[in-house]
């Protein structure tokens, strides 16, 4: 997991969210998870935490901070969102195919390709999103 100093709450706060109790408890949670969880598993951990949140709760949570950019979502469990907290640069995930790691990867070369496909069809480029699939170093 990468090194994280901001305080969650300060974290929430930055992009403009309400730090009420459920959504650090989802935060912190989702902290403790070096690669990504499905709003299911999250559940999952908090109930063996003795928390009373409900799922419907996790999923309205885990929806609000990825719409607020707090946290980045995934899509590579067929079809299920995944949910990761991420560093707040610009960066690109590397994910397993078979045992979900997720790796953040930080530098990133595809401006001025993506500028050049983008004004070739009429477009500017305001933003990009890349995944690549792949099998881990203990998977392959
Ligand atoms: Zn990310
Ligand atoms: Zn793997
Ligand atoms: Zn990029």
């Amino acid at each position: 997991m990468s090194e994280r100093p901001q305080p969650l709450r300060e974290l929430l706060t930055g992009k403009g969210v309400r730090p009420t109790p459920r959504r650090l408890e989802v935060l912190e949670e989702l902290a403790r998870e070096g690669n990504d969880v499905t709003a299911q598993e999250l559940w999952g951990r908090l109930r063996e935490r003795d928390s009373g949140t409900g799922l419907a709760t996790v999923y309205r949570t885990l929806s609000l901070l990825a719409e607020k950019g707090v946290v980045d979502v995934l899509s590579h469990h067929g079809g299920e969102q995944c949910y990761r907290l991420c560093g707040d640069g610009h960066h690109h995930h590397l994910v397993c195919t078979r045992c979900h790691r997720v790796v953040e990867v930080g530098e990133c070369d595809l401006g001025g390709w993506l500028d050049d496909v983008a004004s070739r069809h009429g477009f500017v480029a305001t933003d990009h999103r890349v995944e690549i699939a792949g099998l881990c170093a203990d998977c392959r």
